[in-house]
């Protein structure tokens, strides 16, 4: 079980690679995130072992189970939808929250931060597809949004996160992250702040973000296996 896991792990990684070098990027500009979710904590502990240390986790009581299992020194990145009751426990464990989508979220994390002295880097989430069925801002509200993320005194402004739909032709991926590099690029110019992190592409689409230029890529069923949720 744990040498498959490996092995997969290891493919994907070499995938990953492969793909930057494809687009004359350096692997070293690509983190791979092992999206863990619904995965045992033993599965962690054998990619632990094997040297990874960066983990996605959508769901807030699952990621302090497992946080609270493993070493401390594993990165936990929270990306599934943050409702803003659960803000403190995400600042508690997420080192990044890649799902801010509103205001009223920002001001309660960076209050909160200040008030437990912790930090944290963040994204914000966009809908480029026009999905209702999705979370994440319109490019116009990111916008928006901007001058009140850079001002986060105790939170770190750090770039921009995209799902795209399952269905997406290549061309329409191509688009979708494509867009995600051009509004970050526009709203580095209206915040005056650098923003290098670019969280888009998963199993099904990786390669073609990492073409488009993703910084963070979060990738589960190509590592695990697929998910059962029953
Ligand atoms: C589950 C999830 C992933 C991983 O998806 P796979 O297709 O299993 O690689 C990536 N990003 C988000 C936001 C997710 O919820």
């Amino acid at each position: 079980m744990s040498d498959y896991l490996i092995r997969q792990y290891d493919e994907v990684r070499e995938s990953v690679a492969v793909a930057a070098a494809k687009a004359g990027r350096s692997p070293d500009e690509v983190r791979l995130i092992a999206v863990s979710k619904t995965f045992p904590a033993a599965d962690i502990a054998a990619l632990y072992a094997h040297g990874h240390r960066l983990f996605g986790e959508s769901k807030i009581q699952e990621l302090e189970t497992k946080a609270v299992a493993l070493p401390a020194d594993v990165e936990w990145h929270l990306i599934g939808h943050l409702q803003s009751n659960k803000a403190a426990k995400a600042l508690q464990y997420a080192s990044c929250i890649h799902t801010v989508d509103g205001l009223r979220l920002l001001e309660r994390l960076d209050r909160l931060a200040g008030e437990s002295g912790r930090t944290a880097d963040f994204l914000l989430e966009l809908n480029l597809s026009g999905e209702m069925t999705k979370f994440g801002l319109a490019a116009d509200e990111a916008r928006r949004l901007a001058a009140a993320a850079a001002a986060c005194r105790h939170l770190k402004f750090r770039g921009l996160m995209t799902m795209a739909p399952y269905e997406a032709s290549e061309a329409e991926l191509h688009r979708l992250f494509g867009g995600l590099r051009e509004l970050r690029d526009l709203m580095e110019n209206d915040c005056g702040l650098k923003l290098p992190e670019l969280s888009m592409g998963m199993s099904g689409d990786y390669r073609i973000a990492v073409a488009e230029g993703a910084t963070l890529v979060r990738i589960g069923t190509a590592i695990f296996g697929k998910r059962d949720y029953s």
